[in-house]
């Protein structure tokens, strides 16, 4: 139950944090920890530390490391009701369950998310569309509350403080354990389907045909490509194999040695690597049979890759635009990256289906795009004119991934944050939970 001082950072490696950190290993220690009077000068839950920018750092005050709370508390096989901690990963979770014949309903592009961090910013899948965000899944949540109590929120119970957690930021208090359905999961693979798109517009012409048909759905876009080729990539569609699949081979991790020079990466060598990333897929198409952890979190095969962007780090821009507006507004926003030199490898599109539960959930149905921008010295002005673009095209942010939104501009963006607001006023009076991104976008008030 020490305090020590230590230095986080965003997994993008430009934001980091000087901070007193306490490691409890038991539920029973967290309400004391957050009474502490090192906790005093506010807290903040440290999960998996794979959000990208400032919104689980916590400068100067204290943070809570939620990773030893890592219990899987009860299961039920008929209902596939599972408890755990809020510190268990979705490794954990597909490595205990997977082989079962369970998985979880909605899962992040990298497994080392924690349920707790997955409550917090409400994260989605490649499969949206159909089965939602993390938050639509949950039967109920066990928070500690900043004054020490412990409670339930559920649909039915707390159903504001419910809606406030999910996607709430951390703010409402840690959360100590939730339950949620896992889903049947009728093999450990997935057949792959990949076909190549020759630039943007064939992209949204082939997920508006695939996005109600395919379970699973995701688009790797080469972020340097322009003119006729602006957005071409590959789409890969995915369901659970039913037949015979190949026998697992141990999957091996490797990490990054060093942090790439900065110079490293400049428009050839991303140019390079794009252009055999986009040919590696057959101009006909192919089908694989893949484990379900290849296909779901391909980047976790190499440990730290955010050391690709050197010392300096990078910024990841994801943002949503409804759909109406996408077919006009993706085009422009990639146009303006790619204009602006700020070479990105592979860009991220999918598409999503109805709004969160949460009052800061980020989903709305449209297309969502993520790129990752080196950071230079230009970057943030870079961010501020794409922020400006998406709010003129009625998108958003999401916050999971955010180091640069303005307060004004994450105001229009989410339009139900009083409601949050109330609740902290009401749970958090004095304002106990705090991060750097609650300071910078002025979550508690002002702006
Ligand atoms: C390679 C990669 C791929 C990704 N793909 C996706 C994707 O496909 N979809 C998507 O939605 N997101 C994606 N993300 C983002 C990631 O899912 C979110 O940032 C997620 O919230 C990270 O969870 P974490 O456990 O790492 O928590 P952290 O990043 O450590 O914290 C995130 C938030 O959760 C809060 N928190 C953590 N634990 C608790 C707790 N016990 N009680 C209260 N609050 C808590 C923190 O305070 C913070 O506000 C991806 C990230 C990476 C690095």
């Amino acid at each position: 139950m020490a305090w020590k001082r230590m230095a986080l950072q965003g997994w993008g490696r430009v934001t980091r944090a000087e901070t007193l950190a306490s490691r409890p290993e038991r539920q029973r220690e967290v309400a004391p920890l957050l009474l502490a009077p090192e906790a005093a000068p506010g807290l903040i839950a440290y999960g998996g530390g794979r959000s990208y920018g400032d919104v689980a750092l916590n400068s100067g005050g204290a943070t809570l490391l939620t990773q030893r709370l890592n219990r899987l508390l009860d299961f039920v096989p008929d209902t596939g009701l599972l408890v755990c901690e809020a510190g268990v990963t979705f490794q954990d979770i597909l490595r205990t369950f997977l082989p079962r014949g369970y998985a979880a309903p909605v899962s992040p592009g990298t497994a080392f998310v924690t349920i707790g961090g997955a409550i917090a910013n409400d994260v989605h899948g490649k499969n949206h569309d159909r089965h939602g965000s993390f938050g639509d899944h949950l039967a109920w949540i066990e928070l500690v509350l900043p004054d020490g109590r412990l409670v339930r929120a559920s649909r039915e119970e707390e159903a504001e403080l419910f809606a406030a957690t999910i996607g709430g930021l951390g703010l409402t208090g840690l959360i100590l354990r939730a339950a949620f359905h896992l889903q049947k999961a009728p093999s450990t693979h997935f057949v792959v389907h990949e076909r190549r798109l020759p630039d943007l517009q064939s992209f949204m012409a082939a997920f508006a045909e695939v996005r109600r048909q395919a379970t699973y759905s995701v688009g790797w876009i080469d972020g340097v490509a322009r003119g006729g080729q602006l957005g071409r990539g590959i789409l890969q569609t995915a369901e659970y194999a039913t037949g015979e699949v190949p026998r697992a081979r141990p999957a091996r991790e490797r990490r990054m040695p060093v942090d790439l020079p900065a110079l490293a990466l400049n428009r050839h060598s991303v140019r390079l690597f794009n252009e055999a990333y986009f040919r590696r897929v057959p101009a006909a198409g192919r089908e694989r049979i893949l484990p379900v952890e290849q296909f779901l979190y391909p980047l976790d095969a190499v440990l730290d890759w955010n050391r690709l962007y050197g010392k300096r780090g990078f910024y990841q821009l994801q943002c949503v635009l409804p759909d109406a507006a996408a077919e006009r507004g993706l085009p422009a926003l990639m146009e303006r990256v790619a204009e602006a030199g700020a070479a990105s490898f592979l860009a991220v599109l999918k598409t999503l289906g109805e709004r969160g539960r949460g009052y800061l959930s980020f989903p709305l149905p449209g297309f969502t795009l993520a790129l990752d921008l080196p950071a230079r010295p230009e970057t943030p002005a870079l961010m501020a004119q794409l922020e400006a673009m998406i709010l003129d095209h009625g998108g958003r942010v999401y916050l999971a991934k955010d180091a640069c939104l303005s307060p004004e501009g994450f105001r229009r963006m989410y339009p139900e944050l009083p409601h949050l607001q109330a609740v902290l006023q009401r749970v958090d009076p004095a304002g106990r939970m705090r991060s750097d991104m609650a300071r910078r976008l002025q979550i508690h008030g002002a702006a």
